[in-house]
This record gives structure tokens, C-alpha cells and sequence, in this order.
């Protein structure tokens, strides 16, 4: 029987600085594959807009391996089934694949295939995709291990593969998911050549203005770098990223890989413990809050009455993206001030995201909802964040167009004006505040220090940093004990600052 390497592509979609394809084809040849689960796409958080891009992405590799010699082989099913098809063909020596911290179900699909190589005597290689390890690995150590992965050198195929007679599939037509009808039309599209020239593009043209518009939500899509879908789906490796960025000596691009030290240190936390995907970090914030269909569908649509998160919401609904600073006012507003289970509201932004990363989703979703015990809580005021980051209601009128006519003074709290009643106006076709603003940010602050002043409240919360807290200071400081205790007080802060 023909003696061959499968390598197995997950979320690692490119060939340049993949591990698992370097090491599958250097003694035997190697049959490259991708497998479509239906079950993982048909995940609440999963989307058609991610899958267009994963789709698109799918494409680009093909395309590259087939001028190495194999296309890749696409095929939909169940991984173990595909593997035991291939075993029928072939000898298998090894799957090689990338290390997945995806979400659950992928979590548990590799417990099943651990077994089955196991028991068909088949070696299973996984190599680092992120700076992200398994094991118990002490968070103490976590960032010098991280800096060393990504010192190493970006690797390269240069050889050509033998084409191997295996059955290939069509990539499925876009019904075959039952997806909800999506309409990104202004979202980034898939495939490492477009990662490639959004990179180039972001490195020549607006790196520069990095920090400044950070916190802009209309300048922010020009300047933040955009490349997170290209991350999430391995179109661009992030060490490729973080080398090319290294070379611009300057403070936003300092600012700019650390964000990518971000990227590992909060996947690194559901690497640790896979079930923060649904449960809170403490358990004293389970069940706290309220399904509402009512309040999640206003949100979801931007239609909260609250004109610049409404903008926000109609942007991130179009472009598939929206900045950091924004992404934490949406979740905040949905768990401190609708009061709403942060894994409904989380499902939500998580479909809207063509960038959809479990790994820093949750734990994003968790923090701006207080769940974590560990993080300063942050309750966003809306209409400050609009004065502050759309000072004139430019980006309103952009994206809430029942406002276009409504002048500077009043964009932000349009029910200032007279006689402000969506029945009776002719021209003021939006919604009325669904909830009250400090009212509600009032009785999130008072339950969140009601449970934090519960006895057993601190003790858990310590053995919660000790598992998942940032050491970014420890590593830079030579005296630890004094670094730690600091930076475990601020951790403990409860500043709620409407
Ligand atoms: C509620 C919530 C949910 C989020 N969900 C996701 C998600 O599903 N996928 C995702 O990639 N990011 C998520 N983020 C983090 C962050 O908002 C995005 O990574 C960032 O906005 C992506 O845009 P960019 O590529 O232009 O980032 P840039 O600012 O250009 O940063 C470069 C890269 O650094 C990483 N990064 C930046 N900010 C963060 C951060 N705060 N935490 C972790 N990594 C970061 C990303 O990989 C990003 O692509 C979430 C944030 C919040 C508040």
C-alpha cells in the first residue's frame, strides 16, 4: 500500500509558515485535506457571512497547492469517516495538523480523533498555530514561552508534492447550510491574497495613525490593521505578521503587536479551560440575568434608540467588523444595561463577526459583562462614547439615516427635541430609548457589588487570577512578589465608570 502523511487543515488555510504541511511532506508524500462538518457550520455562532470567507479562503489554497503538484482535497463529512475512507486507499504514517483551540465541538472532534489514531496505531502531530500551549503550562511562564515561538523563523516550502488519486468534492452550494439570509456587503474578502495586501496596505499606509484613531469607529476601519478574519482563519500566520510589523520601530507599531500578544493571552485561557465558552469565570454571576427576546432583537438590529450604538450596530451588521472599543460598548450595553445573558448577546456578536474567534470572544463577552472577578469593570456610556468619538453625528447620520436631519447639538440625544413621538412624526421615523439609561447602569453596578460582597466572593476570585490572569508586568520586573501583589489590586478594582 502507498505509504503517505495526511495533513489536516483546519483553521491554518495558507502554506506559507505552516508547520504541519512542512513536516507532513518531508518523507513521505502527503495528501492535503480540508473536511467541511456540517455540525460545526450549523453552530448558532457560525454564520454565512464567515463561511463565504472561509469559502473564499478554501479557494486561494487550492489554488496555491495545486501549483505545488496536489491540490487540496475537499471533503464533507464526519473527520473519522474521511480518515477511515483514506486508510482504505492508503498506508497511513501520520496525520499532521495545527493545535485547534476552537470552540467545544471542535474541543470534543479531537478527543474522538485522539482515540481513533490511538486505536489504529496512526500517529497525530499537532504544531503551534498561535502563541497558545497545551499542557500545564504555568501562567508565570506563559510569556517568555510565547516570545520564544515566535522568534523562530517563518518556514517555507519550497519543494513540489506527487498528486495522489483520492475522491475530491465540489465545495457545497451556499443553501446547503441553512443559513439566514446575511446581507455583509461591506465585509473583507477570504484568501491569503487579500490578507496579504490588506497587510502590505496597513504597513505602508496607516500603521502610522494606529493609536490615534484606535478608539474611532470611522476611522478605526482604516487604520486598525482589518487583519483579524486573516488571523482566525490562517490566512496569515501571526508570527509572519508580528515579524513584518517589528521592523517599523515605532510606538503605534509597539502598540500594534501588542494587541497580538492580546490575540494568544486570551486564547490561551479557554486552552486552559475549554467551558468558559458558556459558564462564567466566577460562579457567582451564573444565572444573574434575564433572557429578554424583545430587548435582543432591539439590540441586534440596532433599533435601542440610543443613535450612536444603533450606528454601530447597523455598521458591524454590514462590514462584518467593527473595532475593539465598540465591540465592548455593544456587549456592555447588553449585559449592564438590558441585563441580558452575555451567552445570547455573545451568539449574537459572534455570528455578526467574519473574524469569530472563540477563544477571545467569551472571554471579551465575559469581561465587558463583569463575570470574570478579575478584570476592572467597565459599564459604556453611549451618547458619551458618540460625543467623544463622533463629536459632529457623522457616523450616526452614515448608518441611522432616520437622523440625517438632525442637527449637532441633538444627534446624540435626539429625544431632547420637541414633541419627539415616533406615532405623531412625520420626519423622525426612530425608535424611543428602549431602557433607561442610569437607571439601569445603577442596578447593574449595585447587583455586581452586592455579589462581589458575598463571603467566599475574594477567595475564589484569587485562584481565578492564578489560573488565568495577565503576568505582562511580571515578566518585565526582576522583584515578582512586589509586581504580583500590585497587579492583583487592580485587578480587584470594582471601578464602574458610567
Ligand atoms: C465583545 C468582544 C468580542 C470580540 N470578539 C473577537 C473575535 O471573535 N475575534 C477576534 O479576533 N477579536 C475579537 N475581539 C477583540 C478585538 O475587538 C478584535 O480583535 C479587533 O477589533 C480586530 O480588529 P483588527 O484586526 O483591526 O485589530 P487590530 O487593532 O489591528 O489588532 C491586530 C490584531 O490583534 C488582535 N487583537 C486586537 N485587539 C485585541 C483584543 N482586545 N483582544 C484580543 N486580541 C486582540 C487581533 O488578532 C487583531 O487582528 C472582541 C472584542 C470584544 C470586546
Amino acid at each position: 500500500m502507498h505509504e503517505i502523511n495526511i495533513c489536516w487543515f483546519k483553521k491554518d488555510l495558507r502554506v506559507v509558515d505552516n508547520e504541519a504541511l512542512y513536516e507532513s511532506s518531508k518523507r513521505y508524500d502527503v495528501l492535503p485535506i480540508y473536511i467541511l462538518e456540517k455540525e460545526k457550520w450549523q453552530q448558532p455562532t457560525h454564520s454565512y457571512r464567515q463561511w463565504q470567507f472561509c469559502k473564499e479562503s478554501l479557494i486561494d489554497l487550492k489554488e496555491e497547492l495545486y501549483l505545488m503538484g496536489q491540490p487540496l482535497i475537499i471533503r464533507i463529512g464526519d473527520v473519522i469517516d474521511i480518515f477511515e475512507e483514506i486508510k482504505k486507499t492508503f498506508k497511513i504514517k501520520a496525520i499532521y495538523s495545527h493545535q485547534e483551540t476552537g470552540d467545544f465541538l471542535s474541543y470534543k472532534r479531537d478527543q474522538r480523533v485522539r482515540k481513533w489514531s490511538k486505536d489504529n496505531n496512526i500517529l497525530w502531530k499537532e504544531y503551534l498555530q498561535f502563541g497558545v500551549f497545551r499542557g500545564s503550562l504555568k501562567r508565570d511562564k506563559w510569556a517568555n514561552t510565547y516570545k520564544k515561538h515566535f522568534e523562530k523563523e517563518i518556514i517555507k516550502i519550497t519543494k513540489t508534492f506527487k498528486t495522489l488519486p483520492f475522491k475530491d468534492e465540489n465545495i457545497p452550494s451556499d443553501d446547503y447550510f441553512d443559513f439566514e439570509n446575511d446581507k455583509c456587503y461591506g465585509r473583507f474578502k477570504g484568501g491569503r491574497k487579500e490578507g496579504l495586501q490588506r497587510l502590505h496596505y496597513f504597513i505602508k499606509n496607516e500603521i502610522h495613525s494606529y493609536g490615534k484613531n484606535i478608539s474611532s469607529p470611522s476611522k478605526s476601519y482604516f487604520s486598525c490593521s482589518r487583519l483579524s478574519p486573516y488571523i482566525t482563519m490562517g490566512c496569515l500566520s501571526l508570527k509572519e505578521i508580528l515579524k513584518k510589523t517589528k521592523l517599523i520601530k515605532t510606538k503605534d507599531s509597539k502598540m500594534f503587536t501588542s494587541r497580538l500578544f492580546w490575540h494568544c493571552h486570551f486564547i490561551q485561557k479557554l486552552e486552559t479551560e475549554p467551558e468558559l465558552e458558556f459558564k462564567e469565570y466566577h460562579p457567582y454571576f451564573e444565572n444573574i440575568r434575564v433572557k429578554n427576546d424583545y430587548f435582543l432583537e432591539a439590540w441586534s438590529e440596532g433599533k435601542t434608540g440610543y443613535p450612536f450604538l444603533d450606528a454601530c450596530m447597523r455598521s458591524l451588521n454590514h462590514n462584518g467588523w467593527i473595532n475593539f472599543r465598540m465591540r465592548a460598548m455593544l456587549m456592555s450595553f447588553a449585559s449592564y444595561n438590558l441585563w441580558i445573558p452575555w451567552q445570547e448577546s455573545g451568539i449574537k456578536l459572534a455570528q455578526k463577526f467574519i473574524d469569530y474567534e472563540p477563544g477571545i470572544h467569551w472571554n471579551q463577552c465575559q469581561m465587558q459583562s463583569g463575570t470574570t472577578s478579575i478584570n476592572t469593570n467597565r459599564i459604556y456610556n453611549p451618547i458619551k462614547q458618540g460625543k467623544d468619538h463622533d463629536p459632529k453625528g457623522t457616523f450616526i447620520k452614515q448608518w441611522v439615516p432616520e437622523l440625517k436631519d438632525i442637527s449637532e447639538d441633538l444627534i446624540h440625544e435626539p429625544w431632547l427635541i420637541n414633541n419627539f413621538d415616533i406615532n405623531n412624526s412625520q420626519t423622525l421615523n426612530y425608535v424611543k430609548p428602549i431602557i433607561d439609561l442610569k437607571l439601569t447602569a445603577l442596578n447593574a453596578r449595585k447587583c455586581l457589588f452586592q455579589i462581589s460582597s458575598k463571603e467566599g466572593y475574594w477567595n475564589i476570585s484569587k485562584i481565578i487570577y492564578e489560573k488565568h490572569g495577565s503576568r505582562k508586568s511580571t515578566f518585565k520586573r526582576k522583584d515578582k512578589k512586589i509586581v504580583k501583589r500590585k497587579s492583583l489590586n487592580k485587578q480587584f478594582e470594582l471601578d464602574l465608570n458610567l
